[in-house]
């Protein structure tokens, strides 16, 4: 006997405003600038095997992780590409991980020994990324640490620098003075490195608001992330990947000084239509959205009253025509002319878009459109 139960919320992924992106990102990356897509904490939230897929189809050469885990997720679900690891491997990963052709980022002197150690027994050179720490105050070595990272380079043969690395503090601020100079930094690192016959294969720096913001920070690779899965106030024109939707459970008239919603926190001021929504704060959705944040419904802007609960939410249609039962309700995304984006739930949620996508993107269901 098969048994289905109805659905009542679910994730979109729209494959075609990925395409968009990425080739927008491409085209301002020029010739010559390689494109490491990161796809980590399961693609922000929008499912890493289906992005890492259709970035794999649009000819990318390698693809940016977190952690080793994530990296098996994709090499299970037949991304075969070389994947390079943020966070870096420990314990017993490594020699799991050249088999794989994982590459981790490495920050400290013993993890390239280590490398260096699996790679000689394997008899096979073990790929790196070398992480600078040129501002942000992370994962990384120091430019003070320079001398020894040579040292440490030069005694590990079976080590081989795939690629030299840093990361922004704040590329998303337009004035920021503070990119000019972890960019000097980096510069130098880059130059000290090849005088001492050091070739760092792939340079890269940018997050995506470098890209957009400092064109001079793409050297020969570029690592995107936010910008493939929509737009941001630096990169406008890109178009929102993710969107989150529900459907009405029950429409009903109200009086004037009925009140909804656990807290009583919303009183009608006057006969009202509420519609109940089939989402809520365990469906990834934000409780402090209550009372605050709007959603979609018949093409019409309808803000959420009272507050929202574990798998419901309320929301005022008194304004729209012909609301019933089973209506789609749009929470991120569009519908009509109305777009609600990540940003704007972020902004009044006291988050950034990352946060949204991530939270509402652990819905386990998702439909590719
Ligand atoms: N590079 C590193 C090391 C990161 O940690 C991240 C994400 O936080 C990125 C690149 C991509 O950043 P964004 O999503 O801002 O483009």
């Amino acid at each position: 006997e098969k048994v289905e139960a109805i659905v009542h919320n679910w994730i979109e992924i729209d494959l075609s405003a990925l395409r968009h992106n990425f080739a927008e990102i491409k085209r301002r990356a020029g010739a010559g600038v390689e494109i490491i897509p990161v796809v980590k904490n399961n693609a922000y939230g929008h499912g890493a095997p289906i992005i890492a897929g259709e970035l794999v189809r649009l000819g990318v050469r390698t693809l940016a992780v977190s952690k080793m885990d994530e990296a098996l997720t994709l090499r299970r679900g037949g991304i075969n590409l070389p994947l390079l690891v943020l966070s870096g491997l420990e314990g017993n990963e490594y020699g799991d991980a050249l088999e794989h052709n994982f590459m981790p980022v490495v920050f400290s002197p013993d993890q390239i020994e280590v490398c260096n150690m699996v790679g000689r027994d394997r008899d096979r050179r073990f790929p790196v990324h070398v992480k600078f720490d040129t501002g942000m105050g992370r994962l990384g070595f120091m430019i003070s640490e320079i001398d020894k990272i040579i040292e440490v380079l030069r005694k590990s043969p079976y080590v081989q620098v795939d690629g030299v690395m840093t990361h922004f503090a704040d590329a998303d601020n337009r004035s920021s003075t503070h990119i000019l100079e972890q960019l000097t930094c980096f510069e130098r690192i880059i130059k000290i490195l090849k005088s001492e016959g050091i070739f760092p294969g792939r340079i890269h720096a940018s997050n995506s608001a470098a890209f957009f913001l400092f064109p001079q920070s793409h050297f020969n690779a570029v690592r995107p992330g936010l910008a493939l899965y929509g737009p941001a106030h630096f990169a406008p024109d890109l178009k929102p990947v993710m969107s989150f939707k529900s459907r009405i459970l029950q429409v009903k008239d109200i009086p004037a000084g009925h009140s909804v919603g656990y807290g009583r926190t919303f009183i009608a001021p006057r006969a009202m239509r509420i519609a109940v929504v089939s989402a809520g704060y365990g469906d990834g959705y934000f409780r402090c959205l209550s009372n605050k944040a709007e959603v979609i419904i018949r093409g019409v802007r309808c803000p959420i009253v009272g507050r929202v609960s574990m798998n419901l939410l309320t929301v005022d249609v008194s304004h729209v025509p012909d609301v019933v039962p089973d209506d789609e309700v749009v929470l991120l995304g569009s519908q009509g002319h109305e777009c609600i984006g990540a940003d704007e739930l972020a902004e009044k949620a006291g988050t950034i878009s990352y946060e949204i996508y991530c939270r509402l993107g652990a819905n386990p269901l998702k439909r590719i459109v």
